[in-house]
């Protein structure tokens, strides 16, 4: 098969790659080495559909992204005998803190790129969320910390609400509609196969090595290969002239049954509550699902992302009791539920969607565990950068600008780009 592009992976990404590219006319192969799209780390997601970001880019980004999500048959084109992932919008409610300068800078990102939101007082909040309790107790500190689960004197008094958010029930579904898109565009996906080595011919990437031995030969190689990306750039041999690099972390998100009186899954939303460093959406089967924040308090555990600790830790308990302090009626189960698995955190939380030093070697990576949302806009970007890098341009001197359709904007990749410097305007979290 002659082909124009490999793919390492075959997550939300991944496959979006294969997706866009395909519809783009490039003959694509996605490899992974697990069984199907989307069981990679897109599996472990909590799918959060948001708006807003620390940055503008990242906003509008976000948001362009968004209109995929809400019209995700029409953008998918094909019907998947998996079935197709639903979008749950219901809405995004962040709250008003010291710790997000009451979201001054949000608010005024969200005005200049037309997205739509909500200011609501503690009236509106109680009205919305009568089980909460809007004590303020920041910082977030861990449980055998002084001072656990008192308020500090003051109050949670304000929110602002983004319509335009909400949740995917099943990630890893939705990796698999973008593979059955992909395939009805030509795209092809080998599973069960390891990519060992970046093969280079004459300066230039020629193709990728399996560990069945077989060598695989493409023009372009891209490395979408989620919390195993730093060792593809290292087998390409790119990684050392980054100035950003990506590393695995590990996390954990608890799943909790709501407490009686709220049903949380008909009427409740996500919420991001930096008062206590916690996000929190609805699950089906009335449950809560709860992440963090990335608080101070908490230590930031870097992993090899073959052989980590899956086993819940007593992080899972911070995670829970954090919320406990926002809803006193949280029944905390005795069995840890939940999530563990791995971000390809980035170093300044901010993903790298960008050429390399290697000619014709891509990558997508460094998503921070906030790229879900923007998988197909990123894939999008991706092949206007390869479009434009193969055509000859130097992205790196003259960045390339992507038009987003939608919201009728143009946007500069050079702030994606692998030799930025760290972005002082990153939350420097989850929150991107
Ligand atoms: C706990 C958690 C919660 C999250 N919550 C959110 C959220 O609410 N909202 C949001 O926007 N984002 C969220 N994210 C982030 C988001 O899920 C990721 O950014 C996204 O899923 C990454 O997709 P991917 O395709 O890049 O990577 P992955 O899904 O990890 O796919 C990478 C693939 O590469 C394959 N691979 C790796 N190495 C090789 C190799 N050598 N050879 C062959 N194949 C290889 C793997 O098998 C894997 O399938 C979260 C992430 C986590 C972990």
């Amino acid at each position: 098969m002659d082909l124009d592009v490999i793919i390492i992976g075959s997550g939300v990404i991944g496959a979006a790659m294969g997706f866009e590219l395909s519809k783009a006319g490039f003959k694509t192969l996605n490899i992974d080495r697990n069984h199907d799209a989307g069981t990679g780390s897109t599996s472990a997601s909590c799918a959060i559909i948001r708006v807003h970001y620390s940055t503008l880019d990242g906003s509008a980004l976000a948001y362009e992204g968004y209109f995929d999500w809400k019209n995700w048959k029409d953008y998918l084109g094909v019907e998947d005998d998996h079935g197709i992932a639903k979008f749950v919008e219901c809405g995004c409610l962040v709250m008003e803190t010291e710790q997000n300068e009451f979201l001054k800078k949000h608010k005024s990102i969200c005005s200049t790129l037309n997205i739509p939101f909500e200011e609501w007082d503690s009236r509106i909040i109680k009205k919305k969320l009568p089980l909460y309790n809007q004590e303020s107790f920041a910082p977030a500190k861990r449980i055998d910390q002084d001072g656990f689960g008192e308020t500090n004197g003051s109050s949670i008094n304000s929110g602002v609400f983004f319509p335009t958010g909400g949740y995917v029930t099943d990630p890893q579904l939705s990796a698999h509609n973008l593979r059955s898109a992909a395939e009805a565009k030509g795209g092809v996906f080998k599973f069960n196969s390891e990519v060992v080595d970046i093969i280079k011919y004459n300066g230039k990437v020629s193709g990728v090595l399996l560990a069945s031995n077989e060598v695989i030969n493409a023009p372009i190689v891209i490395n979408v290969a989620g919390p195993a990306s730093f060792k593809i750039n290292k087998m390409a041999g790119v990684e050392e002239e980054m100035n950003i690099k990506t590393r695995p972390l590990r996390q954990e998100v608890a799943h909790v049954p709501q407490p009686s009186g709220f049903n949380f899954e008909a009427d409740g939303f996500v919420v991001s509550d930096s008062d206590i460093s916690c996000y929190v959406r609805p699950e089906h089967g009335g449950n809560i699902l709860i992440g963090s924040e990335d608080p101070e308090c908490d230590s930031r555990e870097f992993v090899d992302d073959l052989n980590f600790n899956t086993e819940f830790t007593d992080q899972w308990d911070n995670q829970v009791h954090r919320y406990a302090q926002r809803v006193p009626t949280l029944g905390i189960p005795s069995r840890r539920k939940g999530i563990v698995d791995l971000y390809d955190a980035s170093d300044d939380w901010i993903p790298i969607y960008d050429k390399s030093s290697l000619n014709g070697f891509y990558m997508a990576c460094g998503t921070s565990g906030n790229q879900y949302k923007n998988a197909t806009i990123a894939a999008r970007m991706m092949v206007g950068l390869i479009n434009y890098c193969e055509s000859g341009n130097d992205h790196d001197l003259h960045p390339y600008e992507f038009y987003l359709e939608k919201i009728g904007r143009k946007l500069n990749m050079g702030f994606f780009s692998r030799l930025r410097k760290v972005n002082p305007e990153s939350s420097n979290s989850v929150l991107g």
